[in-house]
């Protein structure tokens, strides 16, 4: 068993947390943990948010110094969209983190939890011109709407709340996966199930490309997929919905309930 950090300051509850909150506090530390799972975590860095429920501007953000394989349900923060921190605890947020955050969850009602990663794949396409090709089944669902957002610096420099309004804006009000320009990818969702997926294949479409450029040869180009089946197969994951997320969750909580389940704690 892990030494899990826990809501308070000094371990001690200084509140009651609704039943609805809690059960988003439990799938966010096991969004949290499944990213490290699944090696997309980058040690204390980057953060996933989540809506609380029924307050349109509070959302959940990790403790700034625990890692992901050790996130528990209790001692992730509330903050407001001011960036004030709701909650007693031992540990702040990162300011980077509440910058995107803000941005994503602020400009788009219809998403309640944002996802980020820096993973080596993740970065690799971010820092090509082209961005990510269509050169699998696996990339088909972020055809022509993965946004791209310009590097500007860290998030949490001075006058960094002017870019909230372009990551806005570059996400645009339907896209739900992004690319952070020579910094990493962001995707985000109704819920965090939807979040989780979209990572994880964008991730895998990311890696895939990263690897098909890597064995190009000499006089060898890529085969891409024609528009017209990229977009009928977009249309296919899109008329999905959230369905496909939610049916794998379950499963995912089963396999960290296996694993270790002080991330309900
Ligand atoms: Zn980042």
């Amino acid at each position: 068993m892990l030494a899990t950090p826990v809501f308070g300051k000094d371990g001690r509850m200084t509140r009651e947390i609704p039943e609805d909150e809690m059960k988003v506090r439990i799938d966010l530390a096991a969004c949290y943990r499944l990213v490290d799972f699944y090696g997309m975590a980058d040690l204390i860095g980057t953060h996933i948010s989540a809506r609380v429920p029924g307050k349109d501007d509070e959302f959940l953000l990790n403790p700034y110094g625990v890692y992901f394989e050790e996130m528990t349900a209790s001692s992730l923060l509330r903050v407001n969209m001011d960036g004030e921190v709701l909650d007693e605890s031992n540990y702040s947020i990162n300011a980077a983190g509440f910058t995107i955050h803000s941005a994503i969850l602020g400009g788009r009602p219809d998403i309640n939890c944002a996802l980020h990663t820096h993973t080596t794949a993740g970065m690799a396409v971010s820092a090509m011109e082209e961005g990510l090709l269509p050169l699998t089944q696996t990339s088909m669902q972020f055809y022509k709407r993965l946004s791209y957002h310009a590097y500007e610096g860290v998030a949490s420099r001075d006058g960094a709340e002017a870019e909230c309004a372009r990551l806005q804006e570059d996400l645009g009000t339907k896209n739900k996966a992004m690319v952070l320009r020579n910094h990493g990818l962001l995707t985000c969702g109704a819920n965090i199930a939807e979040a989780f997926l979209g990572i994880k294949r964008l991730e895998h479409a990311c890696e895939v490309q990263m690897h098909a450029m890597a064995m190009r040869g000499e006089g060898q180009t890529l085969k891409l997929i024609d528009d017209e089946v990229c977009e009928e197969m977009y249309q296919t994951y899109e008329n999905r919905g959230t369905q496909r997320s939610d049916l794998g969750w379950a499963g995912h909580l089963r396999r960290l309930d296996r694993m270790d389940s002080t991330y309900r704690n």
